[in-house]
């Protein structure tokens, strides 16, 4: 199969033929119809996940066609559309017996712990665990930004951020996820503050719902900013990028009691992170993490998704194939680009 392929971290990836996956008694082989570019994916491609075997084939966030199944695998069959969270449990850890799959003890990432997406096939494992089912009316482009930004977005927002109708959400970095989010927080009725330092990604940020923006780059104190629009700070704010900056800017941005939610991933030399913890004390912050979703807690996403409510297919603004992806993986770093980027790995480019 064709699949892009690098062999030192942060030089040229490449695309060329490689074997096929198979499956594991308890995994699929998908054959892949669509797969999203991350800004995960460029971390990786620069070396700052430790998961990482060389030679590697990237790529997490997919939807396709069941292609083979392992011997034990009871709930689906070739043929079957599907896509998966970019966390796929094992089923049954403490994590998992809790519904906690998303954070399983166990757990591995397609593109990160082995071989994933951007590629012709995939191999997933524990198939009755983390498959989801693809509508039939859902496009294989829009379902393969459910897997990573999207149901990331959703659980921030809405389980881990616990939105509600009425209250100021600020979403700092509208890249994938943050444009994800300032929809979903929209939708759930918030009154949505954008932040990013691109006029562009704050334009496409209004037109998924954001009612203010600030423009990082020219605010010298963006949480102050903030606290100004809201009347004393966000209910709710949410790190979508994931810098010392924008981790910092939203903890500051926050009202009394308020919640800040860390999504965006946050790679430094030491892995830690300076936050400004005596503003929670002080205000009695709450200070969440979100990593992903579980594949049982999709239902109600797709529900919203269904009946219009949710608009992830507005957030794909270009496709590309498998050829174009390495010069496009290697731009994630520098200009990332505003929305989302599908990888269609059958396309030969029109
Ligand atoms: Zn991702
Ligand atoms: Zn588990």
């Amino acid at each position: 199969m064709r699949a892009v392929v690098f062999e030192h971290f942060g030089e040229p990836a490449e695309v060329r033929d490689v074997p096929a996956p198979r499956p594991a008694d308890h995994g699929v082989v998908v054959r892949v119809e669509a797969t999203g570019l991350c800004r995960s994916d460029w971390h990786g491609w620069q070396g700052h996940d430790p998961d990482i075997t060389l030679p590697h084939v990237p790529g997490h966030e997919l939807a396709g066609v069941v292609e083979e199944i392992g011997a034990g695998v009871h709930d689906w069959h070739p043929g079957d559309r599907v896509t998966v969270p970019f966390v796929c449990a094992c089923g049954t850890c403490g994590a998992c017996a809790a519904g906690d799959q998303q954070v399983c003890e166990r757990q591995t990432q397609p593109g990160f712990t082995h071989w994933g997406s951007f590629a012709e096939y995939v191999a997933l494992d524990h198939a009755d665990v983390n498959l989801v089912a693809v509508p039939d009316e859902m496009s294989f482009a829009t379902a393969a930004s459910l897997g990573c930004r999207f149901a990331t977005a959703f659980r921030a927002v809405v389980q881990q951020g616990r939105v509600a109708a009425g209250e100021w959400v600020v979403v700092h970095g509208c890249g994938g996820v943050g444009l994800s989010a300032v929809m979903i927080a929209a939708a759930a009725g918030a009154r949505v503050v954008a932040v990013d330092v691109s006029p562009g990604a704050l334009d496409l940020a209004r037109k998924f719902g954001a009612a203010e923006c600030v423009d990082a780059g020219r605010t010298t104190d963006p949480a102050a900013a903030i606290r100004e629009l809201t009347g004393g700070g966000a209910h709710l704010s949410l790190d979508a990028l994931g810098s010392l900056v924008t981790c910092a800017a939203s903890v500051n941005g926050l009202r009394r009691r308020g919640r800040h939610i860390q999504v965006g991933l946050l790679p430094s030399a030491d892995g830690t992170t300076p936050v400004p913890m005596a503003r929670a004390i002080a205000l009695e912050l709450e200070l969440l993490g979100s990593h992903g979703m579980a594949a049982h807690t999709y239902p109600p996403m797709l529900e919203l998704v269904r009946a219009g409510a949710l608009r992830p297919d507005l957030l794909v603004t270009s496709t590309i194939t498998l050829d174009a992806t390495p010069d496009a993986l290697a731009s994630m770093g520098t200009a990332p680009g505003a929305g989302v980027t599908v990888i269609e790995p059958w396309s030969r480019g029109r």
